[in-house]
């Protein structure tokens, strides 16, 4: 059962949508066309949708010119409901999870490695909202009755998992799993995740399952509660500057959630010798970094981005063995705009679902 009506003199599918027309403005009820079913094509009746921050800065178009009107949504958990006669490894009722990405060039280095989110094939990176597909269309997001997707680009969710907490996972989660992978967390490293957001939380249960001794760096200790719970072993306010002297080189890794102008060279100070810095939080502006902290010690600031297909699919399976899912909070889809001004006064533990059911 979907919101939408299928169109059938075209094919092309007419489904409920939550839009904002221009930037910045409030998201209000409205229809978009899907594709028509090809060959490798999906359905997907799409039952929770995830809130990302990024959603916030595209819609307010804070990284640059966004299409419009757009659809966002990016963490999209949902059961396929028709597949395309090509189709081999969906079947109706299946559960499966979109992210950021709903195509790539597949062809060049990375797609070949599997490391699609670093694409850089001449179309490139098709995204799930606010890009360009293949067929020169605008893409919709998640906050939407169904998306019509290449089989290739979804995701299985594991049974074990709830649908709604899981959503999330397909950004929040993969974006604080592949660094967390990358640079080894895990038993006898130092892991310091800073910013306890939709993005920071998951950090802090990722690095927790997989070993690693981990410190949420929080603006003040107001969660601090919840973030023990989550599994952190300390919990230090960076408003405290006493946190910046004595944690100085303690860390093998930190992750930074946050997309304010923080002060990093004070951040890399607190790296052991050969430690790294990873930028996941994505800032409006360009960010001041002093190179001293980097030569005394030999230490890293790098970036990461989501994660490709298959670290995205282990990351799934990995909550599926471990029990880990988003902590969220569920709401009807007349309370996006509400939810956006939460996020954006820090008022969300520790993310927003929609009920794609009231969409
Ligand atoms: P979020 O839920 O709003 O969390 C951000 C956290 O940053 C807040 O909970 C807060 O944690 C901290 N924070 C906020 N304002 C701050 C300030 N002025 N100074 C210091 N800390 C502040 O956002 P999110 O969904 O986790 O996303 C975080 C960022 O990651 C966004 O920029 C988003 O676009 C980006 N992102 C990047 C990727 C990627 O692939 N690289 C993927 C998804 C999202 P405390 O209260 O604990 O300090
Ligand atoms: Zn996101
Ligand atoms: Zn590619």
């Amino acid at each position: 059962m979907t919101n939408g009506t299928t169109d059938t003199t075209s094919t092309t599918r007419t489904v409920a949508a939550y839009a904002a027309q221009h930037p910045d403005a409030p998201l209000a009820k409205t229809t978009v066309t899907r594709r028509a079913v090809g060959e490798h094509d999906i359905v997907i009746d799409i039952k929770f949708s995830g809130i990302c921050h990024s959603d916030i800065h595209q819609v307010g178009e804070d990284w640059g010119t966004g299409i419009f009107p757009m659809v966002p949504g990016h963490e999209i958990a949902g059961v396929v409901s028709e597949v395309g006669p090509g189709v081999t490894r969906w079947k109706a009722g299946d559960r499966v999870g979109v992210g950021c990405f709903v195509d790539s060039c597949r062809e060049c280095d990375n797609c070949r490695a599997g490391l699609q989110q670093y694409c850089t094939g001449e179309d490139g990176l098709v995204f799930t909202y606010n890009g360009t597909g293949r067929d020169g269309l605008p893409t919709y997001g998640g906050y939407s009755s169904e998306l019509v997707i290449d089989e290739a680009y979804a995701l299985s969710i594991p049974d074990s998992l709830p649908l709604d907490a899981a959503a999330p996972l397909l950004c929040a989660g993969i974006t604080l799993y592949s660094p967390l992978a990358h640079w080894g967390a895990g038993p006898g490293k130092k892991v310091a995740i800073v910013g306890l957001g939709g993005l920071g939380h998951m950090g802090v249960k990722f690095a927790h399952a997989m070993g690693a001794e981990v410190t949420v760096l929080s603006q003040s200790l107001r969660k601090r509660e919840d973030g023990l719970k989550l599994g952190a072993d300390h919990y230090r306010a960076t408003s405290d500057p006493a946190t910046f002297s004595e944690l100085a080189g303690s860390f093998d890794l930190i992750v930074n959630t946050v997309s304010a102008d923080l002060d990093l060279s004070a951040y890399l100070g607190l790296l052991r010798t050969d430690g790294t810095l990873v930028q996941v939080g994505m800032p409006e502006k360009p960010v001041t970094v002093h190179p001293y902290p980097m030569a005394l010690g030999r230490r890293s600031l790098s970036g990461s981005m989501i994660g490709g297909l298959p670290e995205t699919q282990e990351m799934l399976d990995f909550c599926g063995e471990h029990g880990i899912t988003s902590e969220i909070e569920l709401i009807r889809a007349d309370e996006i705009n509400e939810a956006y001004r939460r996020v954006l006064a820090g008022d969300v533990r520790f993310r927003f679902v929609i009920d794609a059911s009231t969409i």
